[in-house]
């Protein structure tokens, strides 16, 4: 893949695969959108009870394990040996860029905020407001400070600085940093960015590998090649984030030169009507075969669902759906982990 595709003569960002053509048509019917949003008949909010929540388990990974705590949507803490990440954290009852209006959480954020341990980093990746949110970006800034890096996509660095926020790594596709023994890999995804409406793809958006900085299957230089096979991996697990993202033809690159992945937290929800979100989410199905693109190892954890309203389908149905999609890929039924809200994950370890 040309690894400067995606960026557009104008300065904006783009999706640079063949079956992206149409996008900026799509987002042309937008007004369609809208007006079935407000005239149109929707399946009803979850009942009480069937989205119920757990306790998280805050304590720190097991030795070599991993431990993943669905916060809602795509918020997720993420404990690895040594390192402590949250993933596009959204802490606020709406998803809007007002506190008084927009779609209203159907569970709380698990565990709250101030119930957290102290995270390291924070993988961004993109401005919308289900995943960029200013007041949660302000209370983690408030609370961690410097201590807290922030890994975001290309065209974030002054929307934090505005924030007093500097302590940004801003990457571009398959650009990474290293963080306290890791590999923090920016990784292609198939989407958009818009927090106003003059601002349409100025910034980047993207997903997030994280990986054992010392163990570097894609780094084939003369130099590790030479290093004893019996050289030893370092016992952490590798992850990757899938962001938020219609199906991709990158996915089964990010599974070649970074996994396989342990953990995989990728999005189901978000996917109806199919003709305009095609080009922006995946169907729970489609999920299930980007992780297996990846790899199809380990465990893959659904994410953005069951939390707003963002679009058409019942919001319980990613839940039913990704289960079924699972089973008829034959995957091992072990590997799925559906968490509730707040539920977390353990993965390897003692
Ligand atoms: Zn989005
Ligand atoms: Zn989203």
């Amino acid at each position: 893949m040309d690894t400067t595709a995606h960026h557009a003569p104008d300065g904006t960002f783009r999706n640079p695969w063949e079956i992206s053509q149409g996008d900026a048509e799509l987002r042309g019917r937008i007004r369609e959108v809208a007006w079935d949003w407000i005239t149109g008949d929707h399946p009803p909010d979850p009942e009480p009870g069937q989205l119920p929540a757990e306790e998280p388990e805050l304590a720190p990974a097991p030795e070599a394990g991993a431990r993943v705590t669905w916060v809602g949507h795509a918020t997720t803490l993420i404990r690895l040996p040594g390192l402590t990440l949250l993933t596009d954290p959204v802490w606020s009852e709406r998803c809007s860029p007002v506190p008084f209006w927009g779609p209203k959480r159907f569970v709380s954020a698990v565990p709250a905020l101030t119930e957290l341990p102290a995270v390291d980093a924070v993988l961004l990746s993109h401005d919308h407001f289900d995943h960029l949110d200013r007041f949660t970006v302000t209370a983690l800034h408030r609370r961690f400070g410097e201590g807290l890096t922030w890994f975001t996509p290309l065209g974030y660095r002054d929307w934090f600085r505005r924030r007093g926020i500097t302590r940004v790594e801003e990457l571009d596709w398959w650009g990474e940093a290293e963080l306290q023994g890791y590999r923090i890999v920016c990784t292609p995804a198939r989407h958009w960015t818009r927090r106003t409406p003059w601002g349409t793809n100025r910034r980047l958006w993207s997903g997030w590998a994280v990986v054992p900085a010392e163990a570097d299957p894609a780094m084939d230089s003369p130099v590790s090649s030479a290093l004893p096979a019996e050289n030893p991996t370092p016992p952490a697990p590798r992850l990757w984030f899938a962001g938020d993202s219609a199906w991709c033809p990158a996915f089964a690159e990010i599974g070649a030169r970074l996994g396989p992945f342990d953990l995989s937290l990728v999005p189901v929800g978000a996917y109806e009507p199919r003709w305009f979100m095609k080009a922006a989410h995946m169907t729970p199905e489609e999920a299930v075969r980007a992780f297996q693109e990846a790899g199809g190892a380990g465990i893959m954890v659904p994410i953005h669902w069951g939390t707003w309203r963002l679009t058409f389908e019942d919001p319980l149905e990613p839940r039913t759906r990704t289960r079924a999609a699972w089973g008829e890929a034959g995957l091992d039924p072990g590997g799925l982990a559906l968490l509730r809200h707040g539920e977390t994950v353990t993965v390897g370890g003692g």
